[in-house]
């Protein structure tokens, strides 16, 4: 919800133990306002004549005993019967909200997390006042811990006297409010919110990483697809809202997967990663789940809120519907955004995406071209597509190998990305830089684990896997090897 120029002030309440609180002759009464068939009340009311509990507890289950309040728990129905208690609560609070197209909107409702809405803060105060009444009519308690104000608005600090109670008891104004599982914050960004988020998908990687590993699958696609559950799942939550912007939280955890699976230095360059695996940014995903619920939306009847707030979004230019003028733009086929329905709309972003997708691994491409410490790796990476080695039954370790001397990462002393050191082949003395080429080719000292069918042949053939990618990664496993024990035995 925006408002141009304006403030949004929100309260966040919070229930204490809002399915247990529930009046149950209060529930009954309710429901029959609302219409429900008396064979409807009669089975609800047989399904709670007599409800028991017991406490779990370290030592075991305590003794059951008899509860009369509250909504079963664990119960599929709890949710909805919590949502059709608290129905009338937006009849009950009649102030407050913001008005689109003659809709006044004064609170969101999913079961028990509500919030109030208002463009004032006096009226979001009356409304406060109103939630304390309902609450007593209604057996229910507002936790003040945990119910918290928000001030949305474009930038800017809050005023001091802006002060907010709950029966004389101070409400906190906070700029952070985690409501349906995304991480408010007051100036609508989703910085916060993708952070918190990056932080829990590595710990679920880091959860499921030894398991991973234990399974030393030569499957590369397997390890992808327990990424794409555990992580990816995590980090995409809620896409459908944010998912056409690009956001460096969301692409860094692919690329820390891809880093720590293959074991590759931290410094390898970003485009590298993608390149060699052939897996799209995570950003084209995300645009996707986000573009599937315009679809979606825009597929409902003309009644439908949602679909009604859409069409306010394209009216008022929001970020998303610029977004796609943007790319509709650049693509020709802007004229076909003209009427936002589903008919024209469907093929119309169909079209955009895939040239989003051949544009983003384009500029993958040109990332090669622009670099200017791979040399090597602008002759063996052309175009788009994970790279054999990947599906060729390798072992991660072999395939290591092969990753880091396609991308001139093994570690050598050509680093040219330290400009100043000493880059000379300390194994011979041929005074030249111990570079890739130089190590799988030239090396004199390496010369016996050097495959015959290496002679004559051009390190991008090598590279490329002309002579199998068995041979290489075995090749750079041996001289490695051998390398650490010569630059040890040196040092030593
Ligand atoms: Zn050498």
């Amino acid at each position: 919800m925006s408002v141009p120029r304006g403030k949004v002030f929100a309260f966040f309440i919070d229930f204490s133990a809002a399915f247990d609180t529930v009046n149950r002759l209060s529930l009954i009464y309710k429901l029959s306002a609302l219409g429900l068939s008396t064979k409807c009340l009669d089975a609800l009311a047989a399904i709670y004549k007599k409800t028991r509990s017991k406490v779990w507890t370290k030592s075991g289950y305590s003794d059951c005993f008899d509860t009369v309040t509250g909504v079963r728990q664990g119960c599929i129905l709890s949710p909805l019967l919590f949502t059709l208690y608290v129905n009338d609560l937006s009849d009950y609070i009649d102030v407050g909200g913001f008005q689109f197209n003659g809709v006044w909107i004064r609170m969101l409702l999913y079961a028990d997390d509500i919030v109030f809405v208002a463009s004032d803060h006096l009226i979001l105060q009356q409304m406060i006042d109103k939630l304390s009444d309902y609450c007593d009519l209604w057996d229910l308690r507002v936790n003040l811990n945990k119910s918290k104000v928000m001030v949305f608005r474009k930038k800017g600090r809050l005023k001091k006297s802006f002060k907010f109670y709950y029966r004389g008891e101070l409400i906190e104004i906070v700029s952070e409010y985690k409501y349906l599982g995304v991480k408010f914050t007051s100036t609508g960004k989703f910085g916060s919110h993708l952070d918190a988020q990056l932080a829990n998908a590595k710990l679920g990687l880091n959860t499921v990483y030894k398991n991973i590993f234990y399974l030393q699958s030569r499957n590369v696609d397997s390890y992808f697809r327990v990424f794409d559950s555990v992580a990816r799942s995590i980090m995409c939550y809620a896409a459908q809202v944010w998912g056409f912007q690009e956001f460096e939280p969301v692409e860094k955890l692919l690329r820390f997967f891809i880093k720590k699976l293959f074991r590759m230095p931290y410094n390898t360059p970003n485009y590298m990663l993608l390149l060699e695996t052939g897996r799209e940014p995570l950003f084209l995903f995300t645009l996707k789940l986000h573009w599937s619920f315009i679809l979606h939306t825009l597929g409902l009847k003309d009644n439908r809120f949602s679909k009604i707030m859409m069409q306010i979004g394209v009216n008022n230019n929001h970020s998303w519907f610029r977004f796609i003028k943007d790319f509709a733009g650049q693509c020709g086929n802007l004229q076909q955004f003209d009427s936002f329905n589903v008919s024209s709309v469907k093929p119309a972003l169909e079209d955009l995406y895939l040239y989003i997708v051949s544009k983003k691994k384009q500029d993958l491409l040109d990332s090669v071209m622009l670099g200017q410490f791979h040399p090597i790796y602008k002759e063996i990476k052309t175009e788009w597509g994970g790279e054999k080695y990947f599906s060729d039954n390798l072992t991660l370790r072999e395939i290591r190998f092969i990753f880091m001397a396609r991308t001139e990462m093994l570690p050598l002393n050509w680093k040219p990305w330290f400009p100043n050191n000493n880059f000379n082949c300390t194994l011979c003395n041929l005074c030249v830089s111990e570079n890739v080429k130089h190590f799988i080719l030239d090396c004199p000292i390496l010369k016996e684990f050097r495959s015959r069918d290496f002679v004559n042949s051009s390190i991008v053939s090598i590279l490329s896997g002309k002579k199998t990618w068995k041979l290489l990664a075995n090749y750079v496993s041996l001289a490695l090897n051998y390398r650490t024990l010569l630059v040890d035995e040196f040092n030593g």
